[in-house]
């Protein structure tokens, strides 16, 4: 099976954007979904009253935080690249 995951890192080397899509029933890319990941190895292991204080924060709001990513000129172009051969192929032919 082709791989079809595109992954961009963020400039901070912390994070990361994995992209794919789904195929539909009619082998056309039907949704793209893009992944942030964060790498918590590359901080320090927060103590653990600040871990406490992130988990009150998601059981008070149930809000999780999101990491946020960085990109260059160069992986933003990839980044618009990857989603322009997304809607190229998802679009229906004759
Ligand atoms: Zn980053």
């Amino acid at each position: 099976m082709e791989d079809t995951s595109k992954f961009i890192q963020c400039e901070c080397h912390g994070h990361g954007l994995m992209m794919d899509h789904f195929i539909g029933e009619d082998g056309r890319p039907s949704e793209l979904y893009i992944i942030v990941y964060g790498s918590q190895s590359y901080f320090e292991k927060p103590d653990l009253w600040y871990r406490i204080k992130r988990a009150w924060g998601v059981l008070r709001t149930g809000k999780v935080p999101g990491g946020d990513a960085v990109l260059s000129e160069t992986n933003a172009a990839n980044l618009v690249a990857y989603i322009n051969d997304f809607l190229i192929k998802a679009e229906p032919g004759d």
